[in-house]
């Protein structure tokens, strides 16, 4: 990450500005550097000297040391730091370690009554020291991951202005056209690699939150960190305020947002269109990635820039990647191959279609035309089967309407079309019901459930109900975490299916070859390379995906895959290393303090 070199009795220390600096890094190495400068005695006294010290006067000390959250560390900072950055006094004296003070953190998040609470705690703990935060996370990542992400994160998405304590990521709104670049400029960290950026529209299945969706990219950021090792000081989470249509919002006296009916049309293209153009000039070559866009924007937005520059929908392409994912692990499982499957989408959104369309590619890569590999894929939406004598169906969904008898619910598409696969992500809790599963037993000896929809109180059935429902048969996996289920004397570990397996390597994937684009290959390589980390001993016990305990060495694994893709088609603007796992594993950060004296 750094060289040293000495010339002529000075120390040199050079930068390589790759994926695993951060402006904050680059801080404290120059101070590092300023201050062995300092030693050499050819300076003392001298007016180089005083030069050299008002320049350490850029690296915080003191309280401001102690309020910088990337570069904080606590009780932790040793004596030697103490003394050398104004500490002295401002701490307590008792010295930490790092995994005192995780041991710390863990025993007083412990003990909190709720899982909101336990998210506000985690939330302030990221806001003071973010190496330890980071630290907490990727050690405890099965524990934590469903309080900084989904289900909880939903919660705290709900209540986000009556719990809002501190400001965190961007907020752009309607009033600041003409000025976005400006507000880019305003962030902290100037090096930024990946912009996970909502409207608020579409909050997982919870509908519009307007500026309370903030905690969707910052969570999504949390998870870069951790499940892959990206910087965090190169990711910024935006929330692009355009109003609400939520009245509860609009009514809240709290609410952070901006009071005002959503923004349409014309004037919200411009906006959007903005951003865009402000990113390639203030970062350029960003990685952005859309998040819970409401689906008419999704789609629109996503067909219009995803060839100008480096972006994707991880509604649509992640999760697409990740349920093919469950799927062709599920077959190995269930057994048979993919073009071979009868696969229903319980809604006809982002999730449902992205997945279609995704799977209709691997299909064909099977050898299906694609006519063939459409006509295996059949939705149902709110208002039944999709069929070709419907008169209400858009284009997205005009591509999955098949010659069939109208069917108006479920469970008369399920008898209609026989399904291997039933894939939940309707965002409406319940609705694989018992005759549903029972209906899927009976057609399959080895049926394929995927509840995708989030959070947890709005998945199509639990886990217990899948298992249960089909006499433990079912090979299931959810969106958000289920607890393992014992149906006749064997137990099952649900596997959540969760994008998470796919985002966080697609993006490191991404910025250590800095792709210019992301084509659907590397959803589909992305996908492939997620089952081959399956091992036998996780489907021995159901699971259709890896534990989420192994997500790095998975992130890795993915992100190689995805690396791959960029240097074949071109798309990568970097030299290619000769080791690719190699050099994108260096780039991963760990959180571990650094010494500053
Ligand atoms: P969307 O609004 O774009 O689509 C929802 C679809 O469900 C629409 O086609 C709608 O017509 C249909 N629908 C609504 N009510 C229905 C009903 N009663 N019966 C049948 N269909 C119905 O939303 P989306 O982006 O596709 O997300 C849908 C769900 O998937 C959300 O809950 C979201 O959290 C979840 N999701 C999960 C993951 C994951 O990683 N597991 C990823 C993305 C989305």
């Amino acid at each position: 990450m750094y060289r040293v070199a000495y010339e002529n009795d000075k120390m040199i220390i050079s930068f390589n500005k790759d994926l695993a600096e951060s402006d904050a890094l680059a801080k404290f190495l120059g101070h590092i550097n300023l201050q062995s400068i300092l030693k050499k005695s050819k300076y003392a006294d001298s007016k180089e000297k005083m030069k050299i010290q008002s320049r350490l006067r850029d690296f915080p000390t003191g309280m401001a040391l102690l309020r910088d959250s990337g570069l904080n560390k606590g009780a932790a900072f040793t004596d030697e730091e103490r003394d050398a950055l104004g500490l002295r006094g401002l701490l307590p004296p008792h010295i930490h370690s790092m995994d005192d003070q995780l041991l710390r953190v863990l025993t007083n998040l412990r003990r909190l009554p709720s899982d909101l609470d336990k998210y506000i705690f985690l939330n302030g703990l990221q806001a003071r020291n973010k190496t330890l935060y980071y630290r907490a996370l990727l050690e405890n990542i099965e524990e934590l991951m469903p309080i900084v992400y989904t289900p909880t994160v939903g919660k705290a998405c709900l209540e986000y202005s009556n719990i809002f304590r501190r400001p965190q990521g961007l907020f752009i709104t309607a009033n600041d056209k003409g000025r976005i670049a400006d507000l880019l400029m305003n962030w902290t960290y100037k090096d930024i690699r990946i912009i996970v950026v909502t409207d608020g529209e579409r909050i997982l299945g919870l509908g519009d939150l307007g500026a309370s969706g903030m905690g969707i990219p910052i969570g999504k950021l949390a998870l870069y960190t951790a499940c892959a090792g990206i910087h965090p000081a190169t990711g910024l989470p935006v929330t692009i305020d355009v109003g609400t249509e939520n009245e509860e919002l609009l009514n809240n006296p709290l609410y952070i947002g901006l009071k005002q009916r959503r923004l349409r049309g014309q004037d919200y293209d411009e906006l959007i269109e903005e951003f865009i153009v402000a990113v390639q000039q203030i970062f350029p070559g960003a990685l952005i990635q859309f998040e819970d866009f409401g689906n008419h924007n999704a789609f629109r937005l996503l067909r219009k820039y995803r060839h100008q520059v480096c972006t994707f929908n991880d509604d649509i392409q992640g999760t697409a990647a990740t349920s093919l994912a469950c799927l062709y692990s599920a077959l190995r499982i269930a057994g048979g191959e993919l073009k071979d499957q009868k696969i229903l989408f319980l809604g006809a959104g982002e999730a449902g279609i992205g997945t279609g369309d995704l799977t209709v590619s691997a299909m064909m890569n099977e050898g299906l035309s694609e006519q063939e590999a459409r006509q295996r894929c059949w939705f149902v939406d709110s208002k039944g089967l999709i069929v070709k004598s419907r008169t209400d169906l858009n284009g997205n969904k005009l591509r999955y309407a098949h010659d069939h008898e109208p069917a108006s619910n479920l469970l008369a598409a399920v008898g209609a079309i026989k399904p291997n696969a039933i894939i939940g992500v309707s965002g409406k809790p319940g609705l694989f019901t018992r005759s549903v599963l029972e209906a899927m037993a009976r057609i399959n000896e080895r049926p394929i459930v995927l509840s995708l929809s989030n959070p947890t109180s709005n998945t199509e059935c639990t886990a217990e109900e899948a298992y249960t429902w089909t006499e433990g048969r079912a090979v299931f996996a959810s969106g958000s975490p289920f607890k393992p289920v014992t149906v006749k004397g064997k137990t099952f570990i649900p596997a959540q299916g969760n994008n998470v397996y796919i985002f966080p390597g697609l993006g490191l994937g991404v910025l250590a070859t800095r792709a210019s684009r992301v084509p659907d290959e590397m959803f589909l390589v992305a996908a492939k390379t997620l089952v081959e980390m399956v091992s036998d001993a996780d489907r021995e016990q159901g699971r259709v995906l890896p534990p989420l305990t192994r997500i790095r060495e998975t992130s890795l694994a993915v992100a190689t895959a995805v690396a791959e893709v960029a240097y074949e088609q071109g798309l990568a603007t970097t030299p290619r290393p000769d080791d690719l796992t190699e050099y994108i594993k260096s780039l991963m950060y760990v959180p571990e303090y650094r010494s500053y004296v």
